[in-house]
């Protein structure tokens, strides 16, 4: 997790050992993959889906079927450092436009502090500020909903899924932003992208589904005592 600059760390044993509980541990993109398969309607009856997660931590899960695709040490999706055209934003790996640099929610709180838009590193406030009608923040939004609407075009070019969901603030709270991204995507590969489901919630949820996916798969396998 290069953002808290762990290295190797075994999340699940140390969290395991200060519990004394099972733990399980998986990214947000496939978490809430599963999470929009266990409880959504974003991509409800589709066989084939992508997630788009953008926070601070940028990354993408695709699930076909009822299964979320992990790969080799779960890197499916690790997505931070694809290129993003047109991008200028400077990236720790030396590059620039890089999709982690580009729609980082650090990214988006910076320019807001920069325009004089919101203080601080919450991006519900840039939010708050385009409600209000701060034409920068508007702007700001609406430039990040299109640099998603490309990082879903390059993923989809790739994947070509039936459904694309997509956890970005801006497309989640706002119809402008939503319609922005889908600009950026032909009529067709546009009607299939809808934000998620758990708008208000995403972070919660996403840890909440983690578990109770395997609790449903495997309902004896979290009860130990019971084996
Ligand atoms: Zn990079």
């Amino acid at each position: 997790h290069p953002l808290l600059g762990w290295r190797e760390v075994p999340v699940r044993d140390v969290l395991g050992a200060r519990t004394g509980l099972p733990v399980h541990v998986d990214g947000h993109a496939r978490a809430l993959a599963d999470a929009e398969r266990l409880f959504g309607r974003a991509a409800r009856g589709s066989r084939s889906a992508l997630h788009l997660f953008a926070g601070n931590m940028v990354d993408a899960a695709f699930a076909t079927h009822d299964e979320v695709h992990h790969g080799p040490r779960s890197q499916a999706g690790a997505i931070a450092h694809l290129p993003l055209a047109g991008g200028t934003e400077p990236c720790a790996c030396g590059r620039s436009g890089c999709l982690q640099a580009e729609l980082s929610e650090l990214t988006l709180c910076r320019r807001a502090r920069e325009a004089g838009v919101a203080d601080g590193t919450d991006p519900a406030r840039v939010v708050d500020a385009a409600a209000a009608g701060h034409p920068v923040a508007v702007r700001l939004l609406l430039e990040r909903a299109r640099m998603t609407g490309r990082a879903v075009r390059l993923l989809t070019d790739v994947l070509n899924p039936e459904s694309v969901v997509v956890t970005e603030i801006g497309v989640v709270h706002r119809p402008d932003c939503l319609a922005a991204l889908r600009a950026e995507l032909d009529e067709e590969r546009a009607a299939t992208v809808a934000p998620t489901s758990f708008p208000d919630s995403v972070l919660a949820v996403a840890g909440g589904s983690v578990v109770l996916d395997v609790l449903y798969r495997d309902p004896l396998s979290v009860s130990p005592e019971l084996n």
